[in-house]
């Protein structure tokens, strides 16, 4: 499998383009650019499978030749990786329908957006004219799919819950991917992995693992955040290696990073390598 970073941020993304931000890690990002600078976490899973949809940006940037892809699964609904109309409008451009798999909330934005238009100008919904060019396929946790040459499985995501109350906003999920023996899995957003994901990964040998690494250093409230950082990132990697999930030899990815609480990517990318992680970075391809 080849993956394909495409975009790396956190939702604060958006933090390089905006002149008024002067925080620390954002102005030495903007100063080094290339590598630092991170779009809406999106990434390629090549050449058919798409994951998440903040925007088409990375796609034109990095010349993805998008008419060979013909799957999106969306992990969840914040909006730095689903947006429904910008989603519609990729879609149109494409030459086949684009196949979409994600959970009931994903359904029903898509719904949604398939059967409105927003008129600025008025200031209402108005009905969309024609048909989107989508095909939805709802997955749930633990459900396996075909997706193209891809067998994927989801599996529910510690993310976008509330620990406190346990009211969870919408059924975020994780995804394994495999293919012709190979293993991957893409843990973008989530906290800690629930015990029942970790029960479901358990019968899997990973060779390639990505995951949230949105606070790098910074210590962290875990009852109030839905992500890792990277001291959590060493932890889940050792309770699956515990397990036999994770081998040594497997390649630990840390992506979903914030530019305004993690030091620019140049800055950072040989401490993170020493605890084990690579920090990937948009444009970064990986056979996996
Ligand atoms: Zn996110
Ligand atoms: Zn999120």
């Amino acid at each position: 499998m080849e993956l394909w970073f495409l975009g790396t941020g956190a939702g604060d993304f958006r933090a390089c383009e905006d002149p008024a931000n002067e925080e620390e890690y954002v102005v030495r990002a903007r100063e080094l650019g290339g590598r630092n600078l991170r779009d809406a976490s999106q990434a390629l899973i090549a050449p058919e499978v798409l994951i998440d949809f903040h925007s088409d940006r990375q796609l034109v940037q990095q010349q993805v030749d998008t008419r060979r892809i013909k799957h999106l699964l969306i992990t969840h609904c914040h909006w730095d990786h689903f947006r429904p109309a910008q989603i519609l409008a990729f879609a149109d451009s494409l030459p086949e329908a684009l196949h979409v798999y994600g959970n009931e909330t994903a359904e029903a934005g898509l719904e949604f957006a398939s059967t409105y238009v927003w008129e600025a100008e008025e200031k209402r919904f108005a009905v969309r004219p024609g048909e989107a060019n989508i095909v939805f396929h709802a997955i749930r946790p633990e459900q396996t799919l075909v997706v193209g040459s891809l067998q994927v499985t989801a599996v529910l995501a510690n993310h976008h819950v509330n620990p406190e109350t346990r009211v969870m906003e919408e059924r975020a999920l994780n995804y394994v991917v495999e293919e012709n023996g190979r293993t991957l899995f893409y843990g973008l957003d989530s906290s800690t992995v629930l015990p029942g994901t970790m029960d479901s990964l358990a019968s899997r040998r990973f060779d390639s693992i990505v995951l949230d690494a949105t606070f790098g250093f910074l210590e962290i409230d875990r009852a109030k955040s839905g992500h890792h950082n990277f001291e959590m990132i060493q932890e889940t990697v050792a309770s699956l290696r515990s397990r036999g999930i994770l081998t040594e030899e497997a390649v630990v990815y840390g992506s979903h990073v914030s530019l305004e609480r993690v030091p620019p990517h140049d800055d950072v990318v040989d401490e993170a390598a020493q605890m084990g992680i690579t920090l990937a970075y948009d444009g970064l391809r990986v056979t996996v």
